[in-house]
């Protein structure tokens, strides 16, 4: 490409690396499986790569996109995605004090807790919608302001430049799990946040064969420090084949993106005023609470993750899931394919989800064939 020529991120995104091989021509990178890289004679690496735990090639190019999709300066690519949380909260010491979302990704909630009490880390929680109620957790001992973008599985929307301002003031770092509002829509390091995290199993693969997170950095600080040396000594790395396929999935991120935003908004709206259903929860609704966040936050669709609330309880909500045909029974999110799950029974004994509330992810399917197995498994309720 002509060096004055700065195409825009959807179009680098698609090209990845806008890579011809210099050898035969090919235009797909190959995947670089070494563990460990060579010196020259005067004894210096003859790359920048010494060790695959500690970085590798194809890994590395997958890390550079990421960086540039979320305008960050470095990211760290994980074997999953709780493994970069685990890095994150690593990074804190006794005495030090965090907070999280009430409602969040249940997983990494558990975690909190439990790294929390075994250290001696002070962990209080706050309203996603509410940023009065985070104002009031922070203080001068809090490192890290922990914040979702959209929270699952009510789907309530952060509004991440106030939630910045709050961190900031207090003197802590604002990390924003962006995984259910990929950059495709909503670019949190823009908006104020110092790091944003995603699984990225969920739609920056977007196919539902691959496990990962990624860690992307505004500006390299302590904390950024810390999380790399983490990963160096846990080698939670993401392997290369892994990295080659998130690459792969990457380069469809924004027409996936967009064609799910497009029917989950059709389906949304086809489904208020079902007379089986109590609350369609979506951002993209004006009914919903945090429509507003979201319309200020979410440049380019509102995505695929909606819930909704069956009349009936627990029953019900089971009965309609299993009246699905197109929809499959699963958890997780962000594939091509749509999935449906009753959350209570995926979150366990300890979940604080009602009892008739259904997640559904959208995907790439027709949305109108969506809609009608929606409506009739509704009808068998
Ligand atoms: C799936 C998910 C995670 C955890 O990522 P894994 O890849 O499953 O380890 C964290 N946050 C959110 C919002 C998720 O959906």
């Amino acid at each position: 490409m002509a060096d004055n020529f700065k195409a825009s991120p959807r179009s680098r995104v698609a090209q990845i690396g806008h890579f011809v091989d210099p050898a035969h021509g090919a235009i797909v990178p190959p995947i670089q499986f070494a563990t460990t890289f060579a010196r020259d004679e005067t004894h210096e690496l003859m790359g920048e790569f010494l060790y695959s735990r500690y970085g590798s090639p194809t890994v590395a190019q997958a890390e550079a996109a990421l960086a540039e999709l979320e305008g960050a300066e470095a990211a760290l690519l994980y074997a999953s995605g709780l493994a970069g949380i685990v890095a994150v909260c690593e990074a804190l010491h006794k005495g030090q004090h965090m907070v999280a979302p009430r409602i969040m990704y249940h997983g990494a909630q558990s975690w909190m807790r439990r790294i929390a009490e075994r250290r001696g880390i002070g962990l209080d929680f706050y309203e996603t919608s509410d940023p009065k109620s985070l104002a009031r957790v922070v203080h001068r001992e809090t490192a890290l302001v922990w914040g979702e973008t959209i929270v699952n599985p009510t789907w309530d929307v952060l509004d991440i430049a106030a939630a910045a301002d709050i961190a900031h003031e207090a003197g802590a770092l604002l990390v924003v799990d962006s995984t259910c509002a990929p950059p495709v829509t909503t670019r949190p390091l823009d908006l104020g946040a110092d790091m944003v995290f995603h699984s990225a199993t969920k739609y920056l693969n977007g196919h539902s064969d691959l496990t990962g997170g990624v860690l992307a950095v505004k500006s390299r600080n302590a904390l950024w420090d810390d999380v790399v040396v983490t990963r160096k000594y846990l080698g939670s790395i993401m392997a290369p084949f892994e990295a080659w396929l998130l690459m792969r999935g990457m380069r469809t991120v924004f027409v996936r993106f967009e064609a799910i935003s497009a029917a989950a908004l059709k389906i949304a709206r086809g489904l208020e005023g079902n007379g089986k259903v109590e609350r369609v929860l979506y951002p993209g609704l004006p009914s919903h609470p945090d429509h507003q966040t979201a319309v200020k936050q979410m440049s380019n669709g509102f995505g695929g993750m909606m819930s909704l609330l069956v009349k009936g309880g627990e029953a019900e909500a089971k009965r309609f899931v299993t009246s699905l045909k197109l929809f499959l029974p699963a958890t997780s999110l962000g594939g091509v394919e749509s999935l449906a799950e009753h959350r209570r029974t995926a979150e366990g004994p300890t979940s604080e989800v009602a009892p008739n509330l259904v997640r559904l992810s959208i995907g790439i399917e027709d949305g109108d064939d969506l809609l009608r197995d929606v409506e009739q498994a509704l009808e068998r309720i």
